[in-house]
């Protein structure tokens, strides 16, 4: 099972969870045709019970039949007509999630909360089915009821990146970050990232000035916004600043230095504009002292080294390198590349050998479909999940788009 479906089943759950709330608030107050509706009864049917199994279990078909059968007997449950509407949606069955929620819309008698979660499941459906003018109807309506409906919010949000609405995406992740009130470190995070693509936009439109402005402002909201710094520094050199170009693609080696290869090639370039290539060997040797395990700063150096025609301690670098990233493919081929150049000096060959050989490889590697874990043989239970015949021989294949994913 992928990451993305496993995100993909995440909805449902979340759907439930809400789902309960509500129907606990529900259970205290309904009182509907002369009778109190007993949530206890729902609970004495194997089916209610079985079908929360099956969903945390990922087995939404089997979800479907016992949650189906349990709204047989008490066809009221608000929640799980809703989570069925949402397991039919995660199958991809839309219409019918659609028919489900806006049924359960017409019910006269819903309380504002559960007509702002219903609605919110409809906007999902909209979403899912690729319908975003209602989506965004049907969420603006969510907040409309409860304005601090952060689900609604997150949705909202996405639906403005999808259609590369920055501005407004940002607005929205604005009240969110208000709400979370510094409780999750990701708001800034992602206030950060948005600017960086408002800035992209202003760039791409020419307008420099603006655009180095905000690149400034997302680094301001959070400084590990990587590529912010790499497009100020783009912006300025384009603007034929190059020392503030540089200043900028400095200051991400200092603040992130674990993103700082990202700018080398940049910083590499403007040292050798500006007449001063030795600043490169010192920020790299800075770096290697600083963090030992840092292969990408020696692959760097050592690539620049090569340049100058010094293969010999560009081959020690390498060598070093490779102790920390025994796997690293860039780092073997710039090996090859140096004993080339260095006549394939059989001394230098007989030491490359010797290190490839003592590291941990995986020969010919097996991974568990289910939980990722690597072996060289293939496994026919796995040591770490316990399943059987989960082993595939591993194959590296360039990545598909991915899924869209739903987000909660
Ligand atoms: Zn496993």
């Amino acid at each position: 099972m992928t990451m993305t479906t496993e995100l993909y089943m995440l909805a449902p759950l979340v759907a439930l969870l809400i789902g309960l709330a509500v129907g606990k608030a529900w259970e205290r107050y309904k009182l509907r045709d002369g009778r109190w509706i007993d949530r206890r009864r729902l609970r004495e049917t194997p089916h209610y019970m079985l079908g929360l199994n099956f969903l945390v279990d990922n087995q939404v078909d089997q979800a479907i039949d016992e949650l189906t059968q349990a709204t047989s007997t008490d066809t009221d449950a608000l929640e799980i007509q809703m989570i069925l509407g949402n397991l039919y949606r995660e199958k991809g069955q839309v219409g019918r999630a659609i028919n489900v929620h806006q049924a359960l819309l017409q019910r006269p008698d819903l309380r504002t909360l559960e007509h702002a979660y219903v609605l919110l499941c409809l906007g999902l459906d909209f979403r899912h089915g690729g319908f975003v003018d209602r989506a965004l109807e049907a969420f603006q309506e969510v907040l409309q009821l409860d304005p601090k409906n952060r689900y609604a919010l997150v949705n909202l949000q996405k639906l403005h990146e999808d259609q590369h609405q920055w501005t407004e995406a940002l607005h929205v992740r604005e009240q969110i970050a208000k709400i979370d009130a510094g409780r999750r470190p990701d708001d800034q995070q992602i206030l950060g990232f948005l600017r960086n693509q408002i800035g992209t936009t202003q760039a791409s439109q020419g307008n420099a000035a603006a655009a180095a402005r905000t690149f400034a402002e997302a680094i301001d909201v959070d400084a590990r916004t990587v590529p912010a710094y790499l497009n100020l520094g783009d912006v300025r050199a384009r603007q034929g600043q190059l020392a503030a170009a540089v200043d900028a693609w400095e200051k991400l080696v200092e603040a992130v230095p674990d993103h700082a290869y990202l700018a080398f090639e940049r910083l590499e370039r403007a040292y050798q504009a500006m007449g001063a290539p030795k600043r490169f060997i010192d920020l790299c040797t800075r770096l290697i002292d600083r963090s030992p395990q840092d292969w990408r700063t020696r692959l760097a150096l050592s690539r620049h080294l090569s340049g100058a025609g010094d293969h010999q301690a560009a081959f020690d670098l390498l060598l070093d390198a490779l102790t920390h990233h025994p796997h690293g493919l860039s780092i073997h081929q710039e090996v090859w590349a140096v004993l080339a150049a260095l006549g394939f000096d059989p001394a230098l060959v007989s030491r490359y050998v010797a290190l490839a050989r003592e590291a941990v490889f995986y020969l010919d590697p097996h991974v568990c479909r289910r939980c990722r874990y690597r072996t060289t043989e293939l496994l026919w239970q796995c040591p770490q999940c316990h399943e059987w015949n989960t082993f595939v021989e591993e194959r590296i294949a360039p990545a598909k788009d991915p899924e869209p994913v739903s987000s909660w």
